[in-house]
């Protein structure tokens, strides 16, 4: 039995679909039953499991051979819960634990890193045979982004002229299905990231031959880029790590060279045109 936990949420979706085209042996491991007849009707077993809560852990983990830990959504709390999902894991007897951390989880100095390092840590400090999907970012962080530049003509960044190595999530889902349901993968950490990475002015580009009308991208300062967030209505530490994601991208922490994406899912990356493409339809 495959579990995924974080299964309603939009990574986990496409997870339990690709896992459902291969195998018939994958739980849907979520917060709230309720909002999973979807994936039943797809036929995954549905479990309850609440990082919060425990006491749900050990039946949402029994009988699990392999488990896939999505990285909770709900940051000040997720180092606890992560906890939580590796002692519950570590008591079922789970022989394989997968988790999605992020790009460099060791030397980044992403906002949204400690985390990740930290539960990386209480992995292998727990013995499970394990393997580190450390994703980059995913091509649908930007579709506000976009939604702005077809409203407006532009959209401002403060990450120069570097590159980031997005690629939509369905990618780094099919990486997931790959590594669950491959052999050979124990011990390993990916680096995961589209493999071509692209700056801000050529997603502009993108943007604009996507929808057929002119799109800029303005570069800004670091304090004007968390004044416009701020502006926008964002809360202060939403915009915060937001701006320390340009900052990411002008140090070259969201882009690698690895090629460990399309090694995984036997393909090249989809292609920033169609990554654009389908955020401009939404
Ligand atoms: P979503 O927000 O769509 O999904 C997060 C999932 O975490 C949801 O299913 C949510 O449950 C679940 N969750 C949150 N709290 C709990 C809890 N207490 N117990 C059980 N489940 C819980 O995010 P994505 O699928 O897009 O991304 C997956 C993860 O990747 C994120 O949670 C985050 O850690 C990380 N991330 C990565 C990004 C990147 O660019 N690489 C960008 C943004 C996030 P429910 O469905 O009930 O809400």
């Amino acid at each position: 039995m495959i579990v995924v936990t974080g299964a309603t949420g939009h990574l986990g979706r496409l997870v339990v679909d690709g896992l459902l085209a291969r195998t018939s042996q994958v739980a849907a491991a979520v917060r709230d039953p309720r909002r999973a007849d979807d994936l039943a009707a797809r036929g995954a077993q549905v479990r309850e499991a609440d990082y919060d809560r425990p006491e749900t852990l050990a039946a949402a983990f029994a009988g699990a051979e392999k488990v896939l830990l999505i990285s909770s959504s709900t940051p000040g709390q997720r180092l606890a819960q992560h906890e939580a999902v590796v002692k519950a894991a570590q008591a079922a007897g789970v022989r394989h634990l997968v988790y999605t951390s992020v790009l460099a989880a060791d030397t980044t100095k992403l906002f949204v890193a400690p985390d990740h390092k930290a539960t990386e840590q209480l992995i292998r400090d727990a013995g499970i045979p394990f393997t580190f999907l450390r994703n980059g970012w995913y091509t649908e962080n930007y579709g506000q982004t976009v939604q702005q530049a077809l409203a407006t003509g532009s959209f401002a960044g403060s990450a120069g002229d570097a590159r980031l190595g997005a690629a939509p999530r369905a990618d780094f889902a099919e990486a997931a299905v790959a590594v669950l349901t491959g052999d050979g993968h124990a011990g390993k950490t990916y680096e995961l990231a589209g493999d071509t990475a692209f700056n801000y002015a050529e997603f502009a580009s993108a943007i604009a031959e996507a929808a057929g009308k002119p799109v800029t991208y303005q570069d800004v300062s670091p304090a004007r880029h968390r004044e416009l967030f701020v502006a926008a209505g964002l809360p202060e530490p939403v915009a915060d790590m937001l701006v320390d994601a340009d900052r990411g991208i002008r140090d070259g922490e969201l882009a690698t060279t690895s090629g460990d994406l399309s090694t995984l899912i036997g393909r090249p990356t989809t292609p920033l045109a169609d990554a654009v493409a389908a955020l401009v339809k939404n």
